[in-house]
């Protein structure tokens, strides 16, 4: 049972299932409901992530036609930086993170490689849209927009058309021995169907590419994608039936290590709070106030009790932490580190608290 509690948003149905989204969907439809609806963030972004989305801005741009040459793309880079930064300085969860340059793992690596993804459309892309060789972001969806989303590139060659969806992610799962994640291969072969839904041809090859410019080709079958995308329906229609029915909320969860490790709504997530173990889930505690103290180095410790099992945290900054200063009963951390001692916890670059007082 989660201390932290979330004000009663009303589920709201979703407008569309994007494929870049659906088997986050699948895995949880609880996570993407309320991303969907654009709820507030509990818990903060990574650092990589938002290079992430920053590197796929500046291919946006370019594919939009908007960097003409090498001094363009920088200062796009440099100005979608400072807007992320600038939105990370007003959110508390966030402002501890930058500057990103010092935060994201590998910043000057992944800012060179996002670099040479761009730089070909510096030169390529007005021209081969003009002579209608290529088409940029383009919409496909159903006939009923349910299910729709924006392509990276459609390329004509001699070969025929390529469908390219471009990653600024590691393609291949290290978990899987290294295989293509199986989201990536379902997404484009979502496209694929939706692009002969839209225009009415098929594409004869699927191609992924990464940041390190490596291509990725991915075999389908028509009907298999046909498939995926009648299941994406289906499952449109069942969850909408369902939020409009206004089922439980816990309803929609599906709890997972996997699945919840990456959730920005843990701490509100009443499903997740019971089910999670010791193996294998996110490093989270919540009890009651044992002991709060400050040490030495003056950082707190804090010591709580979840129903005879005790958690000692280490390391807890008063100026990232400020509700330990009050008169709280109460405590939830997200994104701890096992310390050198059992059963001992400590702060994380990521790590989140909330507190309460029931008293
Ligand atoms: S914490 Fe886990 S179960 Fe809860 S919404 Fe997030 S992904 Fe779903």
């Amino acid at each position: 049972m989660s201390i932290f509690v979330l004000p009663p948003y009303p589920l709201k149905p979703l407008s569309r299932i994007s494929p870049s989204r659906y088997s986050a969907l699948c895995a949880c439809a609880l996570k993407e409901i309320w991303a969907s609806d654009r709820h507030l963030s509990l818990l903060p972004v990574s650092p990589s992530a938002h290079l992430g989305v920053i590197a796929h801005k500046l291919l946006e741009m370019a594919f939009a036609g908007h960097l003409a040459d090498e001094d363009g793309m920088q200062s796009c880079w440099e100005k979608e930086v400072q807007q992320h930064e600038s939105a990370m300085r007003n959110n508390p969860l966030e402002r501890h993170l930058i500057p990103l340059a010092s935060h994201a793992s590998n910043y000057r690596v992944k800012q060179i490689m996002a670099y040479n993804m761009v730089r070909p459309f510096l030169r390529e892309v007005g021209r081969v849209t003009k002579t209608g060789k290529s088409v940029v972001e383009l919409w496909v969806q159903t006939e009923d927009g349910k299910i729709g989303g924006k392509i990276d590139m459609v390329k004509h060659t001699n070969e025929g058309i390529s469908i390219i969806d471009y990653k600024t992610g590691m393609i291949t799962d290290p978990n899987q021995n290294g295989h293509i994640k199986e989201d990536y291969k379902t997404q484009i072969k979502m496209y694929a169907a939706l692009y002969f839904i839209t225009c009415g041809k098929w594409p004869d090859k699927l191609v992924l590419m990464g940041l390190n410019q490596r291509e990725y080709t991915i075999p389908f079958d028509k009907e298999v994608c046909l498939s995926i995308v009648k299941s994406a329906i289906d499952h449109f229609d069942g969850l909408n039936s369902r939020i409009e029915y206004g089922l439980d909320t816990e309803i929609f969860a599906t709890p997972a290590p996997e699945t919840c490790r990456y959730c920005v709504y843990r701490p509100a997530c009443k499903s997740y709070w019971a089910i999670r173990g010791q193996n294998g889930w996110p490093l989270d505690f919540e009890g009651v106030i044992i002991e709060k103290k400050v040490l030495g180095n003056g950082l707190f410790k804090v010591e709580l009790d979840n129903e005879g099992e005790t958690t000692v945290i280490r390391g807890l900054s008063p100026d990232k932490h400020t509700f330990l200063n009050n008169d709280i009963s109460e405590a939830m951390f997200c994104n701890l580190a096992t310390d050198t001692v059992n059963g001992y916890y400590k702060e994380t670059l990521m790590t989140t608290g909330y507190g309460s007082n029931e008293k």
